[in-house]
This record gives C-alpha cells, sequence and structure tokens, in this order.
C-alpha cells in the first residue's frame, strides 16, 4: 500500500474525465484512473500516454471537434500505446 509523503494518508483509487485540446478540437477522455489522498495530492496513473498517442493519432487524421471515449475503449483498441506513438514503425 502506498502513502502519501505529505501527510502520511493512504490514497484512494478514483477516476475521473479527463479533457485535453488538440489541434483540432478537444479530447475527453473518462474513466481515467489517478491516485489521490486527503491532502490532495494527486498522482496520474501511466495511462497519460495512450491519451497523449490518440491525441496524435487524431492530428495526424485531421480530425476536427470534439471526441468523447472511455479509457477502456481506448485500451481495448490499442492495447499497446506505442503503437499509437509509433504507428508507423511496425508491420501488422
Ligand atoms: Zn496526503
Amino acid at each position: 500500500m502506498t502513502h502519501c509523503v505529505r501527510c502520511g494518508g493512504e490514497y484512494k483509487h478514483m477516476k475521473k474525465t479527463k479533457t485535453d485540446s488538440f489541434k483540432g478540437g478537444s479530447l475527453s477522455v473518462s474513466e481515467f484512473p489517478f491516485k489521490q489522498c486527503e491532502c490532495e495530492t494527486v498522482i496520474s496513473l501511466s495511462d497519460g500516454i495512450l491519451m497523449d498517442g490518440y491525441k496524435m493519432l487524431l492530428e495526424r487524421d485531421g480530425v476536427i471537434g470534439r471526441v468523447s471515449v472511455t479509457l477502456g475503449k481506448l485500451k481495448e483498441r490499442y492495447p499497446r500505446p506505442m503503437d499509437l506513438i509509433l504507428p508507423y514503425s511496425q508491420a501488422r
């Protein structure tokens, strides 16, 4: 169990919707996990790379507008985040 370095409390696992803008619009990823404790120290989990990769893909494809997706769907479609970041570097 991890504890907060500031207040010594335990982190709680929570989920939120994270929104970020890309060149053509905005991307909302729901069910995005993060850890937070009572003093409101927040730690984002490693899934941010998946969101960044998806934003790159949207920009590359010239997508315009608001895109909403759940993190679960993204993970299902792109089980390896590197597939998003290096889309042309490997044979499928
Ligand atoms: Zn704390």
